[in-house]
């Protein structure tokens, strides 16, 4: 049997991505669909999306539909497009007034009234079409409110009778808490089912209430959601994680492997594989070039690509980075924006550095996928990791992670033994500076050893983390919600 389900977005690679959730959006979507589900996604029509390069078709009965919040009336419409390569359907809500801003996610005072927005049309747009989804995928806080919505606004309709919920956490560190005044704007009658403890504190979180409501909850990693339950990991919410643990499942997330493979990505001057892998130093060659460093075969490079932000670990490298950076021989590319803090830090380690360190600031998926391919070490000192993608990148593309053993990239990522020779990548345990300085060392040490770096590299690349193996983990678990096996 197949399944119809809405999967409802603030992200999807390659309209509109902040991080990984994009990416996991574009994947599983196209994966479900070409397993004949019918799925058809949910995002905003963001001022950012490049509409010159979509076919936007207005959907008939879903022009201006109003949609009160809490007195005030906000209307969007929705227009259905296809993505190119991949023909599932795809419906982009449109609402200038909520959705024309310059980033996706804003810190405006009517934040909750975006997403509010985005929600209750992902809804409206079911009942629109008359189409009866079986499974309502939700993703972060930006969608938790929906399993609520199912139980109160929209419970009179039948479409919805048969609806199951999946909350999708890709990072708790986020949780959509806003303060109690929006009550009135969610719509619904029934406080009661409000957070009670949180209302007396003035506060309503999507992320909670997804939590309370959902059918089933799932996270990204199956370590992420060990962790998650517990009070160093979960951000207040492990109690009543705890509490749902019997509904609560990690899978790991899959890898687009049609983007990310080094055989077949079109963003690289100089495609390459396992059996052949001169073109990864081309690449390594043009990469130097192209940022003004100067080139030097066996002097490894160390790739960064991230959200400039604490949970990414940075701060274990402050102060260690530039004694390294004497004491050893090696580059290192850094791609990312975020705080300033940390947009600051990497500045001056560049001035400090000119001819080891380079920083890009900023938004580049080009330079993402150049720097999987031409560095040699990527590094991942994460404080927590849902689950993380550049780590399984950096395997496909021979470019050897080194990482914390937290979430996802626990999952991924074994160490390296040079006696047994197995392990793909260097982890370390502790989040402090000497745990990530000895890990960078030891990669360093073992790249001196051409042919012991070289099968390490080739054992990366032999690993499968396709959407083939994982989502066949979300079709058993829809399954398992709706009664209805999987063909
Ligand atoms: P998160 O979702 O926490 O940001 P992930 O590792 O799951 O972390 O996913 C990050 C994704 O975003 C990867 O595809 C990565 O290449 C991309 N990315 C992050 N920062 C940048 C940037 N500055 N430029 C281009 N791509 C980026």
């Amino acid at each position: 049997m197949s399944f119809r389900i809405a999967f409802v977005t603030s992200e999807l690679t390659p309209l509109a991505k902040t991080g990984g959730l994009a990416d996991v959006s574009g994947a599983l979507t196209r994966y479900l669909h070409g397993r004949g589900h019918d799925v058809r996604v949910f995002l905003p029509l963001y001022a950012k999306i490049d509409r010159s390069a979509l076919d936007l078709i207005p959907v008939e009965f879903l022009q201006r539909v109003p949609i009160d919040l809490g007195g005030r009336t906000f209307s969007f419409s929705a227009y259905a497009t296809k993505l190119p390569g991949s023909d599932f359907g795809l419906y982009l809500i449109h609402c200038p007034q909520l959705f024309d801003r310059p980033s996706l996610y804003t810190n405006d005072p009517d934040e909750h009234l975006r997403f509010l927005l985005l929600q209750r049309a992902a809804l409206e747009c079911c009942q629109g079409m008359g189409w009866s989804p079986q499974v309502v995928h939700c993703n972060d806080w930006q969608t938790g409110m929906i399993p609520l919505f199912l139980r109160t606004l929209y419970r009179w309709d039948r479409l919805f009778e048969h609806t199951r919920t999946v909350l999708t956490i890709h990072n708790i560190g986020y949780q959509g808490n806003f303060p109690a005044g929006i009550a009135d704007e969610l719509g619904i009658e029934e406080r009661s089912f409000l957070h009670q403890d949180d209302l007396r504190h003035g506060m309503i979180s999507f992320l909670k209430t997804g939590i309370l409501y959902a059918d089933y909850l799932t996270t990204v990693s199956p370590t992420y959601a060990r962790e998650i339950q517990t009070k160093d990991f979960g951000m207040g919410l492990e109690d009543m994680l705890r509490h749902r643990a019997d509904h609560l499942v990690g899978i790991l997330n899959g890898v687009d492997y049609r983007e990310w493979d080094p055989q077949t990505d079109s963003l690289l001057p100089h495609p390459y594989s396992a059996d052949d892998l001169s073109g990864k130093l081309e690449n390594k060659k043009e990469l130097l070039r192209g940022l003004g460093l100067p080139e030097g075969n066996r002097v490894p490079v160390i790739g960064l690509v991230s959200r400039l932000t604490e949970q990414k670990g940075l701060e274990i490298l402050r102060e260690p980075l530039p004694h390294l950076l004497r004491r050893r021989d090696f580059r290192l590319v850094v791609l990312g924006s975020g705080e300033k803090e940390w947009e600051e830090y990497f500045h001056a380690l560049q001035r400090n550095f000119p001819a080891k360190v380079v920083f890009h600031s900023g938004f580049n998926n080009r330079l993402a996928h150049l720097i999987e391919a031409g560095a040699d070490m990527f590094l991942m000192p994460s404080r927590y990791e849902p689950c993380g993608l550049n780590q399984m990148y950096s395997l496909r593309y021979g470019t050897v992670p080194i990482v914390r053993k937290t979430g996802g990239l626990a999952d991924t990522v074994q160490l390296y033994d040079p006696e047994a020779g197995d392990g793909n990548g260097f982890v370390f345990d502790h989040y402090n500076a000497e745990a990530v300085v000895w890990a960078m060392t030891a990669a360093l040490d073992v790249y001196q050893d051409q042919e012991a770096w070289t099968k390490l590299m080739r054992s990366g690349m032999a690993l499968d983390y396709s959407w083939d193996k994982q989502g066949a983990e979300y079709e058993n678990l829809y399954a398992k919600l709706t009664g209805v096996p999987v063909s």
